[in-house]
């Protein structure tokens, strides 16, 4: 049905009469859409059902990856592009006068995640199915993603998401496959032939039903799954209050938790990772058990993945699986069990650790907090062993401890893996956070540093840079991105250069109607598109770049003249709701972009635009237009950072901090090349263990600081009263616990140099050309193979290399 474009057009107008009912004439946008999302969906059935028995008959090792949250964004163009479909049927649409991107449009993103960590999930189910490798995702299909932003008087209102509001083309229900997962009730001990036995009775069942949805790789007829579980009533309820157990079991899929730092105290936020993991691990069970006698040789066959502590559960649970229904032993099931669990630390902000009250684990899982009971004992008398009346050590390391149980540490106890995702953060958890159990198991612990699906965020993003790339050298980059280095030889290439420029200027244009449309400002596109789009966080320093914003303004009113290249800073970013601090800095750079913007003085040198609503479809637009890209957290605290290698890879020049990838992007294009400034990682340790900053000296023997902190409580903004004391206060009274002011004076310099560079348009274009080349490192795919060989141990089923 896609072999030409007449074929396509074709197969499409009957499809669209069988599926919606309509002729042509009458059928609408939404009807077009839905036809072609059902045309892809059968189009790779065949090769996803292919692709599953392959798996079954090759019995190779499969691995299967565990994550909380999906960050997908839309699917179709993607879809497209990776079956070589593309342009057969942007010509074919074209000729029925269909526009492939109003088509696009149609397609709500699937916002299944908060920000890094939920994308990260995504762009490495896209590198497993292009490397042909034997992966799949389990995950949760919330019926309301991540909240919708609006910004009504410079605050965040949040809206509830409907991404299912016109259904889901790409899904498939499998009713057939649900299971079902306990929780409350007791656990009844007795005594069967000579062996102690486990039943979890009175237990109240939520029935899971999977929805799966096609991984399609890019050019090959591997198609892996993803299956997202929704929650359920089961069909017969031992229940008194019907309605009322109906309402609970869905609300249990309702909402994704929009938090991705804080522990989200929440019983229902627990009952989702324990249906993730139980969910699935009976799924995975059922599909083995088809294939192997028993699961003595599991480890061999399976490997889970969790990424983060959210579905930790797995480990007690598939222990409870291995005692209490195959009848094994403790040690046989634990070395199972732990060979088959490898963990991602995502994070060393200690208030992001997850702990969980023993008085809400222990009453709605009882089994399985026994089982963690079990394993923290064990472990105890093991360190006992090892460290004799080392009780401080013991009491670092237990898994439960003053009442509460830590996730983190049953995640390193109970998987055979622990990596950090990035160098730097790596060494951080080794040599400081999670030293003792370093020191422990030094063999767990490994790096493997981050990546992007480059088919996504350069080739489907950008497709005018990713068509002068592919003039210049060829195509082998879609499939071997490392090949982009093969671009140096083009730094000296004048021509070459000239075309970049024109890239980017484009970009910048299409950005700029954005723009237009969305805040009703027009920006000028020779100017410094200077961008900060990620999670609103005290430890990325949205609020450096705002002080230092603040600070142009006022050396532009008082010398007027003052040598300042135009710019347009552009922010884009979501505050959890809870996150009072984290609004307060949306309402503040909403407040200094009224200020400058409506003040012809300065609004013809700077402009400060703050888009609504960031998501991987905007993500999208902006990557592809940014000059600068902004990556200034806390040295130490960004794990790895996966928006500067969007925007590395798109050509933008990075100002950043040496924290989390931004070390690693510094290595590879050197000095020259980016622009850091900024305490380092060793020197923000240092003050927090040994103390010695005090932010108040820094607001007193520097003029601009006073003034710029100073402005925000003093009238600077008008019809706010107080608004901003909390920020106030929190880089004064509570001495500035992110170092804003520490490292405004380097950050103020940087950005002057900047400002001098991006006159010097030839440099700037080679700086930008070297940041591309050396991308192709930060892709996923390089990632998704080191997981591969170095953790997962599978292969790819065709064969790479
Ligand atoms: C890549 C991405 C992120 C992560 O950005 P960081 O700068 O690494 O925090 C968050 N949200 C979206 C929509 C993204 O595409």
């Amino acid at each position: 049905m896609f072999s030409s474009k007449d074929q396509f057009k074709k197969t499409f107008l009957k499809r669209l009469e069988m599926l919606c009912g309509k002729g042509f004439n009458e059928s609408t946008e939404r009807d077009h859409y839905q036809t072609l999302g059902n045309m892809i969906r059968e189009y790779v059935s065949k090769d996803w059902i292919r692709t599953n028995e392959e798996y079954r008959s090759k019995n190779e090792k499969q691995v299967y990856y565990f994550s909380i949250e999906y960050l997908l964004g839309k699917l179709l163009r993607q879809n497209l592009i990776n079956l070589g479909i593309e342009s057969v049927v942007e010509a074919g649409l074209d000729e029925l006068g269909i526009s492939l991107d109003e088509l696009e449009d149609m397609e709500a993103d699937a916002g299944l995640g908060n920000g890094g960590l939920g994308r990260l999930a995504a762009c490495f189910l896209d590198s497993i199915a292009s490397l042909d490798l034997p992966g799949h995702g389990f995950g949760i299909r919330y019926k309301h993603g991540l909240f919708e932003q609006k910004f009504v008087d410079g605050y965040q209102v949040e809206l509830p998401e409907q991404w299912l509001r016109h259904g889901n083309v790409w899904e498939v229900r499998k009713a057939d496959m649900a299971v079902k997962v306990p929780f409350w009730g007791q656990v009844e001990t007795k005594m069967e032939n000579e062996r102690l036995v486990f039943r979890h009775i009175n237990a109240e069942t939520i029935t899971a039903v999977p929805y799966d949805m096609p991984v399609v790789g890019y050019r090959t007829s591997t198609v892996n799954t993803l299956r997202l579980w929704n929650a359920e009533p089961s069909p017969f309820p031992v229940h008194k209050d019907i309605l009322k157990y109906k309402r609970e079991t869905e609300a249990v899929t309702e909402f994704l938790y929009p938090d991705d730092t804080h522990d989200e105290g929440k019983i229902l936020r627990l009952k989702q990772q324990y249906l993730l993991v139980s969910a699935s691990i009976q799924s995975i069970l059922n599909s083995y058990l088809n294939t192997y006698p028993n699961l003595e040789e599991f480890h061999q066959h399976v490997c889970i993945h969790i990424n983060d502590t959210h579905p930790v559960l797995a480990i007690p649970e598939l222990m409870r699986i291995l005692i209490d229904e195959e009848g094994m032993g403790w040690d046989q099931a634990w070395y199972i069990t732990s060979n088959t669990i490898s963990y991602t630390n995502h994070t060393t902000l200690t208030e992001a650790l997850e702990k969980w009250p023993i008085r809400i684990f222990r009453p709605l899982l009882p089994r399985i907090y026994m089982i963690i009971e079990e394993i923290n004992e064990r472990f105890c008398h093991d360190l006992w062993e090892k460290y004799p009346s080392d009780w401080q050590r013991i009491e670092n390391l237990a898994i439960i401890a003053h009442d509460q149980v830590k996730m983190a540490h049953l995640a390193v106890v109970g998987s055979f893996s622990v990596n950090g995702v990035a160098q730097l953060h790596t060494e951080i958890l080794k040599q400081r956070e999670m030293n003792q159990f370093y020191q422990l198991f030094p063999e767990k612990f490994n790096n493997k540093t981050n990546g992007i699906a480059h088919r996504r965020w350069l080739l489907k993003a950008n497709p005018k840079l990713s068509e002068l790339i592919t003039d210049k050298i060829g195509l082998a980059w879609y499939q071997n991105p490392i090949e982009l280095r093969r671009l140096l030889d083009y730094q000296h290439d004048q021509a070459f250069l000239d075309e970049l420029d024109r890239i980017k200027h484009d970009n910048k244009r299409r950005l700029a109607e954005v723009i237009y449309k969305q805040v009703g400002i027009a920006v000028d596109v020779d100017s410094i598109f200077d961008v900060q789009v990620k999670r609103l966080h005290a430890y990325k320093r949205q609020l450096l770049n705002i002080l230092h914003i603040m600070h142009l303004y006022n050396r532009i009113k008082e010398d007027p003249s003052s040598d300042i290249v135009p710019r347009v800073f552009i922010f884009g970013a979501k505050a959890s709701p809870g996150y009072y601090y984290a609004k307060k800095v949306i309402k503040l750079i909403n407040a200094v972009a009224d200020k400058v913007n409506s003040d012809p003085q300065i609004s013809n040198r700077i402009k400060v635009i703050f888009l609504e609503n960031y998501r991987v479809s905007l993500a999208e637009k902006v990557f592809p237009a940014a000059d600068v890209s902004e990556q200034i957290s806390t040295a130490s605290k960004e794990a790895s950072g996966t928006g500067n290698m969007k925007f590395m890879i798109n050509g933008a020049l990075t100002v950043g901090t040496l924290d989390g990838a931004n070390v690693e992007i510094h290595e590879l294009v050197g000095d020259k090349n980016i622009f850091t400034f900024g305490l380092s990682s060793e020197e923000v340790l240092h003050y927090y263990q040994y103390g010695g900053y005090q932010s108040i000296e820094y607001y007193h023997h520097d003029s601009r600081i006073k003034q710029v902190v100073d402005q925000l409580i003093s009238g600077f903004f008008p019809n706010v009263y107080n608004e901003f004391e909390p920020i106030f206060d929190s880089l004064l009274a509570e001495n500035d616990q992110y170092f804003v002011l520490r490292d405004f004076a380097s950050y103020v310099d940087i950005q002057q140099q900047i400002g001098v560079s991006f006159k010097k348009r030839n440099e700037w274009q080679k700086k930008s050309l070297i940041n591309i080349a050396n991308a192709g490192y930060f892709s996923s795919d390089r990632t998704i193979k080191e997981y591969a060989d170095g953790i997962w141990k599978i292969k790819p089923i065709k064969g790479w290399d």
